[in-house]
């Protein structure tokens, strides 16, 4: 199983161009109808598979069954694994009609107006490391993508360290308040 698996990704990782403005990876081979990416998985068994369905399942693991790999940018043809999360149909539908609240994937944090945290909510999230991501999820209300985007200082990538955190807050409230 692991020796058909692994030749996947080099394959994989040559199909798609990063988008340096939205960090999107965005996939430059076959495309479905409906704008999806298309994988060919090649082998004899051959046949397509979604290219970001493949993503989360070469960078991030197996999907469970009957879930959805949605996307946090809205960008069919991303395969950036943290620009994808796990969702239910029902989710997936919450998540678009709730997006314009969002933080956006990409943008510095509280300079976005459609920001729903603070700068204070992402250090906490951030420095909340033994805290379950299904937790933080509820208790900002927020998805998992934000959650691995902040850990992974890919949003708010501004915010200072804890040491000089209560400074940094100081001048930000002047800041941000244009
Ligand atoms: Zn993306």
């Amino acid at each position: 199983m692991v020796a058909k698996f692994q030749p996947l990704l080099p394959r994989f990782l040559a199909k798609f161009k990063i988008n340096t403005e939205t960090e999107c990876w965005e996939w430059t081979a076959g495309r479905y109808r409906d704008g999806y990416g298309a994988f060919g998985v090649g082998g004899r068994a051959g046949g397509n598979k979604r290219a970001h369905r493949v993503s989360y399942e070469l960078h991030c693991g197996p999907i469970p069954n009957g879930m959805l790999v949605c996307h946090q940018c809205d960008n069919r043809i991303c395969v950036n694994p943290e620009h994808l999360f796990l969702g239910t149909s029902a989710d997936n539908l919450a998540d678009m009609t709730i997006k314009g609240r969002r933080a956006r994937v990409g943008h510095p944090g509280v300079s976005n107006p459609s920001s729903k945290l603070t700068a204070e909510d992402a250090m906490a999230i951030r420095d909340a490391v033994d805290v379950p991501i299904g937790t933080l999820m509820k208790r900002y209300d927020i998805g998992r993508s934000v959650v691995f985007g902040i850990r992974a200082g890919r949003l708010w990538t501004h915010l200072p360290r804890p040491e000089d955190a209560s400074d940094f807050l100081n001048r930000s409230s002047t800041e941000v308040g244009n």
